[in-house]
């Protein structure tokens, strides 16, 4: 048995896009059965949107939330 493939080791770099939007939302993920599934807006931050989160636990007393967070990545051929 041959191996005929040739594997070549090219080195990516991947970086955050600078022009792209860093965003965060908050699920909620609260309940037995059933989740809450209450969802925050789309916050454009560096951190979780934690008011959100706290006034939705104020109100509510549900204590477990899913963070989604988004950016953007540039992924570049290393010289
Ligand atoms: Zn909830």
């Amino acid at each position: 048995m041959s191996v005929k493939a040739v594997l070549r080791f090219v080195n990516y770099k991947i970086t955050r896009d600078p022009d792209g939007e860093k965003t965060w939302r908050a699920r909620c993920v609260s309940g037995d059965e059933e989740e809450c599934g209450a969802e925050s807006m789309v916050f454009g931050s560096d951190d979780p949107p934690a008011d959100w989160m706290a006034e939705h636990t104020a109100t509510t007393g549900h204590q477990r939330f899913q963070r989604i967070y988004e950016d953007y990545a540039l992924v570049e051929k290393a010289e």
